[in-house]
């Protein structure tokens, strides 16, 4: 144990003294180095994010924060912003082009440079370029890009397709475009779009679906030399347990064609639709809307009620269906007898016969025939 002297801050003995020194400079050493590196970081970082600061020494510049409005005897506010030099944008450079060819008022080119404004519209934007002829200074508006049906910007429209597609939501989307520093888009924006796309996946697939049960009913007239159409049925649910938990407020179902293999029909149900619900909570009357909900029984009673409805709408539209292939249950096969046809044959499926884990281990034994 080591003599205890009286320093000014307080009892210590010299080896204590000593570690609490390189302590502190270990401290120093390791504050400094890391501000090195985040000095290093924030100006990559900053040289595409603006807003981006990581460091303290790294301060935002506001020396020009106030600055005076520039109107033109029209009282146009002709104050230059930097806001479309920030970031990234969508563009199609073939309309820009266009745009910037001639002013829409004295007929001279325009120049990007001098853009004076910027307004967005989810991926869309609007430039504001003033003329180039001091004289005329006039203000075009450039969009960045085509535009359908009343200023619906054709990219917003893409992106919704690619949400679709994809399986991507708002936040996906959204964190996407902030990486990649484009500006992100709103939820109203991207709603509207989906609602846009989905309208015309809905009527492509029905034109779809009406070509191939004709060609189903030609297929099977050719090789059967009957009109008995059969066909596979199957529904899934948004949510479906290991065990035999249907809790799901959505579920499909399609209907592909024995001899083409192609989707001739297809049916959804859902138990519940947004805009009700909101409405519900709030306690208001729901406005007028395209209603989602189209079900009120059980998640397992929406096979049935689905299969049903398909076969009575496939027959009506001249597919003869007269035999089923689906799982074993036997609900939906009664249900259809009772309401539709009771001459309807079932056909079991063996792929529905089968364990999933089964089939898991059958495939894995073909793939790795080494392993037993
Ligand atoms: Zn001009
Ligand atoms: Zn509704």
């Amino acid at each position: 144990m080591g003599k205890l002297r009286l320093r000014n801050n307080g009892f210590r003995t010299s080896k204590q003294e000593r570690k609490l020194v390189s302590i502190r400079e270990g401290q120093r050493k390791r504050y400094c180095e890391e501000d090195h590196h985040q000095d290093l970081a924030s100006k990559s970082v900053h040289a595409d994010h603006s807003y981006a600061v990581t460091s303290k020494r790294f301060v935002p510049d506001i020396s020009n924060i106030v600055h005076e409005e520039v109107l033109d005897n029209d009282g146009n506010n002709l104050t230059p912003t930097d806001d479309w030099r920030v970031g990234r944008r969508v563009v199609e450079l073939d309309v820009i082009a266009d745009h910037l060819q001639q002013c829409k008022h004295c007929g001279l080119p325009l120049s990007l440079h001098n853009t004076i404004n910027i307004k967005t519209y989810g991926l869309g934007s609007v430039l504001k370029v003033l003329c180039t002829n001091k004289s005329c200074g006039n203000i075009n508006a450039i969009p960045t890009g085509k535009q359908h049906d009343h200023k619906i910007w054709d990219v917003n429209t893409k992106l919704a397709l690619a949400a679709i597609d994809l399986g991507l939501g708002e936040h996906q989307i959204n964190g996407l475009l902030s990486i990649l520093n484009i500006p992100t888009v709103s939820h109203c924006m991207i709603d509207n779009r989906i609602r846009e796309v989905g309208d015309v996946i809905e009527s492509v697939a029905d034109e779809s679906m009406e070509e191939w049960t004709e060609k189903e009913k030609e297929m099977t007239r050719e090789s059967d030399g009957n009109d008995n159409v059969t066909v596979s049925v199957d529904a899934a649910w948004q949510r479906r347990g290991s065990g035999r938990s249907y809790d799901s407020l959505t579920g499909h179902c399609s209907m592909i064609g024995l001899k083409t293999g192609k989707v001739i029909n297809y049916k959804w149900r859902s138990k519940a639709c947004r805009i009700c619900q909101r409405a519900e909570i709030s306690g208001n009357i729901p406005r007028v809307h395209k209603c989602n909900k189209n079900f009120t029984g059980s998640a397992k009673a929406m096979e049935p009620d689905m299969v049903v409805d398909m076969v009575k709408e496939s027959r009506s539209k001249g597919a003869n269906i007269t035999a089923i292939i689906g799982d074993e249950d036997t609900t939906t096969i009664a249900r259809l007898r009772a309401k539709v046809d009771p001459t309807i044959v079932k056909l079991s499926d063996s792929n529905h016969m089968k364990n999933p884990l089964e089939i898991v281990c059958m495939s894995s034994k073909q793939t790795f025939n080494s392993i037993t």
